[in-house]
């Protein structure tokens, strides 16, 4: 069993963590945002949640190039923001990207809201990248908890978190010590994904090896130290197959209708198999494609 932890002692966690962060050992993308917009930002976040960071940077450039504001990109019809999105998978999120940057401009004539609640209200903006446009657009004292963040503190804390603990401790990170929240969230996500990793806690090199409950767990009792973030509700979850899943045919589907549209169900079956008038139906109800008169589907 974890032995009890007390509270996190956060200004101790603050000045080890910026004391070892360097952002240029790990240059990644998105991780410059000197000079980018909020829309900018949010697009980022979007396109990099279900998709590697390097495939979804290139698109990132075409898209800030054809809608640099949402203004422009709720101009456009639905269809060009479909098309553009391919190769990035999840295509819903296209979707909710349109009906998103169409709110921004109805609701807030174009200026993204920088307030956490009036994000989450957006469509397609959750939690998580509420919290990042946040943190990352406007430096406010919060932080978007991904699974690299939620394990270090789980970890640090040596307890098993729910997503709302999780939020909370990681918010007091930074409005308990005035951390400027964008630096000291790469901080983390940088601890969790090069040496706090899932695999393994590789606390003989970690800044925050003092502090932590779980290291001092693991050496009073390494048999019986059982690591606490493998329970915890941002757990990484095991993906289905992506070969043959309904996600693989739907991509085909909308690919198709991207280079050929309009087709006929008959002929979209031909060349995706039985299941397509089930994820034809599926995908009109996600908004990613129309039905036309004489059985024609076709993007939006
Ligand atoms: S000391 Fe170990 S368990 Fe604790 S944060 Fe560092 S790597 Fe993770």
């Amino acid at each position: 069993m974890p032995t009890a932890a007390p509270a996190l002692d956060n200004s101790q966690i603050v000045s080890l963590l910026l004391n070892w962060f360097d952002p240029k050992k790990r240059p990644l993308a998105f991780r410059e945002r000197n000079g980018l917009s909020p829309w900018a930002i949010l697009l980022s976040e979007v396109m990099a949640q279900q998709t590697q960071a390097d495939r979804a940077a290139q698109k990132w450039s075409e898209f800030l190039e054809c809608w640099p504001t949402p203004h422009e990109m709720a101009a456009a019809p639905r269809a060009d923001i479909i098309a553009a999105w391919s190769g990035l998978g999840y295509n819903r999120r296209a979707v909710n990207l349109h009906r998103c940057a169409e709110a921004v401009v109805i609701e807030y004539d174009g200026n993204l809201p920088d307030s956490t609640a009036a994000l989450e209200g957006l469509p397609g903006i959750g939690p998580y990248t509420a919290r990042a446009v946040m943190a990352f657009a406007f430096n406010a004292p919060t932080m978007p908890v991904d699974t690299n963040i939620a394990r270090v503190i789980s970890r640090l804390l040596n307890r098993v978190l729910d997503r709302k603990e999780a939020q909370a401790l990681a918010d007091e990170l930074v409005t308990q010590t005035g951390a400027p929240s964008a630096t000291l969230t790469d901080a983390i996500m940088d601890l969790g994904a090069t040496i706090c990793t899932a695999k393994a806690a590789n606390c003989g090199v970690c800044p925050l090896a003092q502090p932590c409950a779980y290291r001092a767990q693991v050496e009073l009792n390494p048999f019986e130290a059982q690591d606490p973030a493998a329970k915890g509700a941002h757990r990484p979850m095991k993906q289905a197959a992506f070969n043959g899943s309904d996600r693989q045919v739907r991509g085909a589907i909308i690919r198709s209708l991207t280079t050929l549209s309009p087709m006929s169900e008959g002929e979209l079956t031909q060349l995706h198999g039985d299941k397509t008038p089930q994820l034809l139906t599926a995908l009109a109800k996600d908004g990613l494609i129309v039905s036309l008169d004489n059985n024609l589907w076709a993007l939006p």
